[in-house]
């Protein structure tokens, strides 16, 4: 099975992306989680994309359809994916049937998460991750269990990333809305779109998601 998670930045994709992966073996595929992984190791993708993805503006399609497809290829048929992140433009949407068609695989959901956009600001700037197994914590709605601890890996590592203030957050989600959103009625057509409140508790969410996934 292979889903895409949809919404804003800071609306949970990657939190539920990772608790999806524990529940069903599923593997996320996160763009921006690739791009930071080259930007840190200092490949050409990386010194190209740091920039861009500083300003929250999006890298090329071609950069990040090339890096789903080099992991789809190492992850095999067996294992179902999680994009989170990607498609994030019609060019990328369209790119992606051609990418899954080649490996013989096929989209079952979509799932948008809805969410209020001036809260979003709040969650993103106070969020932060475990620098080894990339668990999401917050300040203010989720603290490790052990303070410093990491409940996922135990690694005691957290790190933010540097697009997460207020200034870069608007404008990437004013490039969700201009950008991305408009993939959505393509994917409505085929009737694989479901949408949940993305505002409810990580709990409340992730239980939609896993009663979408079991139909
Ligand atoms: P994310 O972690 O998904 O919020 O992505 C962080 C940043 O990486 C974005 O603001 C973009 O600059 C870049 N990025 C991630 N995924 C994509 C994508 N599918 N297309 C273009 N740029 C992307």
């Amino acid at each position: 099975m292979d889903i895409i998670l949809l919404g804003p930045p800071g609306a949970g994709k990657g939190t539920q992306a990772h608790r999806i992966e524990d529940h069903h073996g599923m593997r996320q595929l996160s763009t921006g989680d690739m791009l930071r992984a080259a930007v840190k190791a200092g490949t050409p993708v990386g010194l190209k994309a740091k920039a861009v993805m500083d300003r929250g503006d999006l890298v090329s399609d071609e950069i990040v359809s090339e890096l789903i497809d080099a992991e789809l290829t190492a992850m095999g048929p067996e294992t179902g994916a999680i994009f989170d992140g990607y498609p994030r433009t019609e060019a990328q949407a369209e790119t992606l049937d051609g990418i899954l068609s080649k490996h013989g695989r096929k989209l079952d959901h979509v799932i948008e998460l809805e969410v209020n956009e001036d809260a979003l600001v709040e969650r993103i700037t106070g969020r932060y991750t475990c620098g080894e197994c990339g668990e999401g914590y917050h300040e203010t709605f989720k603290q490790p269990a052990k303070e410093g601890v990491c409940d996922r890996c135990g690694s005691t590592e957290f790190k933010r990333r540097p697009d997460d203030n207020e200034e870069t957050v608007r404008n990437r989600m004013g490039v969700y809305r201009s950008e991305t959103a408009p993939i959505l009625p393509g994917y409505e057509a085929r009737g694989i779109v479901s949408r949940i409140d993305g505002m409810a508790s990580i709990e409340d969410v992730t239980h939609a998601i896993d009663t979408i996934l079991s139909r």
